[in-house]
């Protein structure tokens, strides 16, 4: 099998195929500290995509509450069975990939759902870790009682394990922008991407007989414009962009290369299991970082730090005032003169948004009217 080098993982790992890295990369950063779990963004991926018929289980994006949520059903805790315990070595990861892991004979090692499985999409929402006793507080962070809402998509992986275990080479990854795609006419319906996506973001469609995944919105990133789920999201914690290819430099002024690249304050999901996925995480800052580590990396405490000198950090705040703040993709931004700037690819500015946003506190006496205005905002 081929060598290929994994950024993520600090090493060469194999691949099924050789090293071919698109010219630039769609990549998304999400922030779970602001998530709050309204389902906007699964519903309006669903009404956009998934509305037909046998396309009923089908949550192309979707929102679980960590530690007990998941979907399909231990989707992760199953991930971890199959890869078997791995440690971190000064950002070097020992242990193996689904890829180094495949039983003798397979490409991936994968697990396929059932039924029952898809079922529940809802599993372990808002059950936090713990049970709070009568007149708990939470003074602390981390505590001991924690949840977090974990929205998720495909990743379009670097080195997608749904396009690796394809026998039929129906899936493939955009050279332009490394979306990856599954091509439906050559798609037979075996269910090896599902079975062997880290993440099952592979669906199958029971009427069609063959397998469907998130695309990116492609047409709309094609004509410059950010994926609905991004778009939608009123809690403004996504963004989606491109990273400059992990062999060049990253760019400061790109904002996704500087939250991943260059702050490093937005870790990738499972990098452990090798396919460099392209969703990157801000952790959680209230939950124990055992848990936060073992799901985003050795980076986390790092990042957590980062992500808290965000109030003293100008760039860094300007930037997540970007978030949710265009409709349009972002390839550079500034920060001057407290206002956040993003601009498109040829280099003209698209928004501008304030540091502090102007705030005025009305009279709790109309004067004009002589009567009592409640203010309740
Ligand atoms: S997340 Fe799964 S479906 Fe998406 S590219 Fe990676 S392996 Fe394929
Ligand atoms: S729309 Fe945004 S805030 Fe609402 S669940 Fe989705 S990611 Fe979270």
């Amino acid at each position: 099998m081929p060598e290929v080098y994994n950024w993520q993982l600090g090493r060469n790992m194999e691949y099924q195929y050789e090293q071919n890295r698109p010219k630039r990369q769609v990549a998304y950063v999400f922030d779970p500290n602001k998530c709050i779990a309204c389902q906007t963004c699964t519903i309006s991926c669903k009404q956009t995509w998934t509305w037909g018929s046998g396309q009923e289980y089908m949550l192309w994006n979707n929102v679980e509450t960590k530690p007990y949520g998941f979907f399909p059903t231990g989707w992760d805790v199953m991930l971890q069975s199959l890869m078997g315990e791995g440690e971190w070595a000064n950002g070097v990861y020992e242990g193996q990939t689904v890829f180094e892991a495949a039983p003798e004979g397979e490409r991936v090692a994968g697990w396929l759902p059932d039924d029952r499985d898809w079922a529940y999409p809802n599993l372990g929402e808002d059950e936090p870790l713990g049970i709070a006793g009568q007149g708990t507080h939470i003074p602390d962070t981390p505590h001991d009682m924690w949840f977090y809402y974990m929205p998720r998509i495909c990743n379009h992986c670097t080195y997608p394990g749904c396009l690796a275990a394809c026998p039929r080479q129906a899936i493939y990854k955009r050279e332009e922008d490394g979306i990856v795609l599954v091509d439906q006419d050559r798609c037979r319906g075996y269910q090896e991407c599902t079975k062997a996506c880290p993440y099952k973001k592979v669906f199958f469609n029971t009427n069609t007989r063959v397998s469907e995944k998130c695309i990116a919105c492609y047409p709309k990133v094609e004509e410059g414009i950010q994926p609905q789920c991004v778009v939608s999201c009123i809690g403004r914690i996504r963004m989606m962009g491109y990273i400059t290819p992990a062999d060049e430099a990253p760019d400061p002024n790109n904002p996704l290369d500087y939250l991943i690249r260059v702050r490093q304050v937005a870790l990738p999901l499972y990098p452990q299991a090798g396919t460099e996925p392209n969703v990157y995480y801000i952790p959680p800052v209230h939950v124990d970082p055992s848990f936060t580590t073992q799901m985003f990396g050795p980076g986390v405490e790092d990042a957590i730090k980062t992500y808290q000198s965000t109030k003293t950090d100008e760039r860094l705040l300007g930037l997540f005032m970007l978030f949710g703040s265009t409709e349009r993709i972002l390839h550079s931004f500034d920060v001057r003169d407290g206002i956040a700037y993003g601009y498109d690819e040829k280099g003209e500015e698209v928004v501008n948004v304030p540091l502090e946003e102007p705030t005025f506190i009305r009279d709790y006496f109309d004067t004009v009217h002589e009567n009592y205005i409640l203010n309740v905002t």
